[in-house]
């Protein structure tokens, strides 16, 4: 097994498994020493077409040539065509906005921002008192806004003093989140399925819940689609599983087909208009290259075949997750399209030491928590070496 270089300046806010990566293509990636990996966690659902996708690196060579950062002083060429493609994609409302930024949390803050100062502007509620309801488990990034109203501790501890203006619900319950709702609430924000709290999927009834609920107070539903939109759920967006339309959505990771970090809020014009010139933006937010490759994402997502593929590949590994649950090899497996969150049982060890077993067995993952393990390969990925994996996987349960 190839040993990690250890630098002696290397921040450690990670603890990533022993294997030193150094190059990539399609769902295959291969360490220092020339070892090859078969990559299930695919950044997190970054990668969902794959390391180094010919037509995504065609866009990003293309545009190296061309122009690569204006900043947002001065407009650039591919503005509006990302936007509008996008939008079509998205089958987003005429006058819905489409507003650029660069990492998933920082396109979470500022769907936040939006969302309050719409209160305050256009709700009426008064300064400092806008409260936005998240979800016990809940996951939207590292910023120091998004983690006062983490549930989780480790990402907590020691960070404070944090953001007021947060209520945390239960995670499903839609009857609770609607109790929680008040005159001061501005909005709703959450993850259509739980990413990495394990790939929790509520039931089909309480988007829509939490939908009417939001209806009937005046309040925004923020969906949180950085990691289940764009496919991996077998739909474009999560949302579209459950036949229900937020306000505003939140995607990252994707979208720049992990070649470029892009972000993105899209949603409605009176909640994205009034972060007017002045109040919000970022010096890469829409720049050319992170553009260029993310027209070129949305052009693979036009054709709908990499949705079809992963409803597809999705069901045979449901079926293969299933027969390791009927079998004791598995707790539980919960699927939406290819993505999958299963649950170890403790006799197996810890979703690490599955990981550390995997890896020695060249096939990446990466632990959520404790006994929970995300699968999450390219929606790219051969099914020959989908089933390789899951035989690696299974083999390793036994
Ligand atoms: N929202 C969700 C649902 C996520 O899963 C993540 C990343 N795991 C983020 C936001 C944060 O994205 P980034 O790491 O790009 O800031």
């Amino acid at each position: 097994m190839t040993t990690s270089l250890v630098p002696s300046h290397l921040a450690r806010n990670y603890h990533p498994l022993p294997v030193v990566l150094a190059g990539g293509e399609n769902s295959w990636v291969r360490d220092t020493a020339g070892r090859e990996y078969l990559d299930l966690l695919a950044g997190y659902s970054a990668l969902n077409f794959g390391h180094r996708h010919p037509a995504l690196v065609d866009a990003a060579r293309a545009q190296l040539d061309r122009i690569t950062l204006t900043s947002r002083a001065f407009e650039h060429d591919l503005l509006e065509p990302f936007a509008t493609r996008l939008a079509a994609l998205l089958e987003l409302r005429d006058d819905d906005l489409v507003l650029p930024m660069n990492t998933g949390a920082e396109a979470v803050e500022t769907a936040i921002k939006a969302a309050r100062k719409w209160g305050h502007e256009v709700k009426g509620v008064p300064a400092d008192r806008a409260t936005i309801i998240v979800a016990d488990g809940n996951f939207h990034g590292r910023t120091t806004t998004i983690i006062s109203f983490s549930t989780d501790e480790e990402a907590r501890a020691g960070f404070g003093p944090f953001t007021p203006g947060f209520r945390v619900v239960p995670y499903g319950d839609a009857e609770a989140l609607a109790a929680a709702i008040d005159e001061t609430t501005v909005a709703v924000l959450l993850e259509p399925i739980q990413g990495e709290a394990g790939v929790i999927i509520p039931e089909a009834g309480y988007l829509p819940a939490v939908r009417a609920a939001c209806d009937a107070a005046d309040v925004l539903l923020i969906a949180d689609e950085v990691q289940s939109g764009l496919g991996r759920t077998g739909t474009t967006l999560a949302c579209e599983l459950v036949g229900v339309t937020p306000d505003v959505v939140v995607l990252g990771k994707a979208l720049g087909g992990g070649v470029v970090p892009v972000s993105a809020v899209v949603g409605r014009q009176d909640v994205l208009g009034v972060l007017t010139a002045g109040t919000h933006g970022s010096t890469f937010g829409g720049n050319p290259l992170a553009c260029a490759v993310a027209l070129a994402v949305v052009g693979l997502l036009e054709t709908g075949e990499h949705q079809a593929r992963a409803r597809e590949l999705g069901a045979h590994l449901a079926e293969r997750l299933g027969a390791m649950v009927t079998d004791g090899r598995l707790v539980e497996a919960r699927c939406a399209g290819l993505w999958a969150g299963i649950d170890l049982d403790p006799r197996h060890g810890t979703g690490r030491q599955l990981s550390e077993r995997l890896l020695e067995r060249r096939v990446l993952t990466k632990d959520t928590h404790g006994q929970t393990l995300r699968l999450a390969p390219p929606l790219t990925i051969a099914q020959d070496d989908l089933d390789w994996a899951l035989d690696q996987l299974g083999d390793a349960l036994r």
